[in-house]
């Protein structure tokens, strides 16, 4: 059983790469936007606490955010692995996961770093947001997620170098290329 934090800026291809792994491994995936995108749109409490977040670009409280990601965790049938995917975002949520996954007898097996160049992200987050349908991928909310990702997010990179677990990867270029840099680092664990 492996836990795998794929990791990256918005547009990377984390969700993209998350699905070529779970295809090929059959593991478990925890996307924390797609459990905040299913709450608003069932629009729960949680849901309208989410969206007056992610609508302005800016993370949900780590308190909240961390409980979610438990309750999600647990629910799972855990068997071949589970790949987290938008968690952790900050240094808390790290800390975190790395104490709920003790608890359980467990540990993170790796974080998977997406490298890709920040002109080439906006791009792709444009042009995201014409099929997407999601209310993040426009010009002004992208920009403000780049920004949070680089004062909150991007130090975890530090984080999971110094606790020994950091791959990074070149996030560009051919989809099946990336997914096999990824794959040799997942099957020499
Ligand atoms: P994503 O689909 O991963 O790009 O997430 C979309 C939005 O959901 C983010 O911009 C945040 O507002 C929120 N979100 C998702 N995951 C987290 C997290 N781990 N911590 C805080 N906010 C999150």
């Amino acid at each position: 059983m492996k836990n795998i934090v794929i990791f990256g800026a918005p547009g990377s291809g984390k969700g993209t790469q998350s699905d070529l792994l779970v295809a090929h491994y059959g593991f478990d995936h925890i996307s924390t936007g797609d459990v905040l995108r299913a709450e608003i749109k069932n629009n729960t409490a949680l849901g309208q606490t989410a969206r007056s977040f992610i609508d302005r670009g800016q993370l949900i409280p780590d308190e909240l955010m961390i409980n979610i990601l438990a309750a999600t965790y647990d629910a799972l049938p855990k068997t071949a692995g589970v790949i987290f995917d938008g968690f952790p975002r900050t240094i808390p949520q790290a800390e975190a996961l790395k104490e709920m996954l003790a608890q359980r007898d467990t540990a993170v097996h790796a974080m998977l770093e997406l490298d890709v160049p920040d002109e080439m992200l906006i791009e792709r987050l444009i042009n995201r947001g014409k099929t997407s349908g999601r209310a993040d991928d426009n010009a002004e909310t992208i920009a403000k997620r780049l920004e949070v990702y680089n004062a909150q997010t991007q130090p975890l990179i530090a984080w999971y170098e110094a606790e020994g677990l950091r791959h990074a990867v070149k996030g560009y270029g051919d989809l099946q290329e990336i997914n096999a840099a990824l794959c040799s680092v997942i099957d020499a664990l």
